[in-house]
């Protein structure tokens, strides 16, 4: 199977704002990309749908199409303001950056994150790792000329968007997990063009960095008999990584399958059997609980879905600095579509593992 990467879409896509709970910028354009080759629709959740092929057997893609982001907490008397994070930040991360939020109507309104200089921390200060609470956002405006733009409640991200540091590396905020959502959508778009009797319905889920949560709600919806989620996993080829505790997950070196409880063993065998007839690499790795991902809820809705993870590896996580290799892009692309076309085939009665 040919694919070339649609690098436009990825970079749209990596550049909308969709923190947790809303979405919406994120969602519509992965909507209007699957317009053109799929039935597209939503809930009231907000999870996103876009289905191809048959009528049976139902194969679900989950690609959770929120990321980590920041809310307006607390404006103080001077139009500084105090944000609550959303999701899991490591605030040593935030100092320093650009940062822009969604406007009450539909704007974006940009600042920065302050924080004392350097010249008067005191030294135990210096020590410490910083707090999100010791941090604010500067827009440069009062306090009233702020509360025209936005509110308490209004969503903000890092002032960062994609872009190619070469042929095959590319950075940005968001990949966790926009690059999830590009795949599945990529892998649908692949598989419409020489679909089976097979119905593959990709969902772009929502809320997933704040507790799984729209897994949940698709799944159910959607009640598959098989599910992929994708999503980003941590690479382990950088400095300061310990391979014996962590594992060794390379960029470049393909797509992950993971493998554990939150795993259903027939599914993976016969994805690690797909990859082998198509010649995609694929690396492994291990994980022995529920993994924090969409393939953790899903597996667990009505009464059991076969279910299994392929992960993109990426360095810096939960940064905006995120980086993936397209080739492991595009190997989790044809992969998934070509488990799509030929699962049909492969089901014979049951994924029950014993
Ligand atoms: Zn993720």
């Amino acid at each position: 199977m040919a694919y070339s990467l649609n690098r436009d879409f990825l970079l749209k896509l990596l550049s909308q704002i969709g923190p947790s709970g809303n979405e919406r910028e994120a969602s519509k354009v992965w909507q209007n990309e699957a317009k053109s080759f799929a039935k597209v629709y939503a809930d009231t959740h907000g999870n996103a749908y876009a289905e191809a092929g048959g009528d049976s057997p139902t194969l679900m893609l989950a690609g959770h199409i929120d990321e980590i982001g920041l809310m307006v907490r607390y404006v103080d008397e001077n139009g500084f303001v105090y944000v609550a994070p959303v999701g899991g930040w490591d605030p040593q991360v935030l100092v320093g950056q650009r940062v822009r939020f969604l406007t009450k109507d539909g704007g974006i309104l940009k600042g920065v994150v302050g924080r004392k200089p350097i010249h008067i921390l005191r030294p135990e200060e210096r020590e410490k790792a910083v707090k999100v609470e010791e941090i604010f956002v500067d827009f440069g405006l009062s306090k009233e000329e702020l509360l025209k733009r936005i509110d308490v409640g209004s969503y903000g991200v890092l002032d960062w968007d994609g872009e190619f540091l070469n042929e095959e590396k590319v950075v940005s905020r968001a990949l966790d997990d926009r690059i999830g959502a590009f795949v599945i959508l990529e892998a649908l778009r692949l598989y419409a063009e020489n679909p089976t009797s097979t119905r593959v319905v990709a969902v772009a889920t929502v809320q997933e960095e704040i507790g799984l949560r729209g897994a949940k709600t698709s799944a159910f919806a959607t009640d598959p008999d098989v599910a992929i989620a994708v999503d980003v996993t941590v690479a382990t080829d950088f400095p300061g990584v310990p391979k014996s505790q962590i594992g060794d997950v390379s960029l470049g070196k393909g797509p992950v399958l993971a493998v554990g409880p939150n795993i259903n063993q027939v599914v993976f065998n016969l994805l690690r059997e797909v990859a082998r007839e198509e010649g995609i690499d694929v690396q492994i790795e291990a994980i022995p609980r529920g993994t924090p991902t969409d393939a953790n809820f899903i597996q667990i809705t009505r009464s059991g879905i076969p279910t299994a993870l392929i992960s993109v590896p990426c360095r810096y996580l939960h940064s905006p600095a995120e980086m993936v290799d397209v080739r492991d892009v595009e190997g989790a692309i044809k992969l998934i579509a070509a488990f799509a076309r030929k699962i049909a085939e492969m089901y014979k009665d049951s994924f029950k593992p014993w």
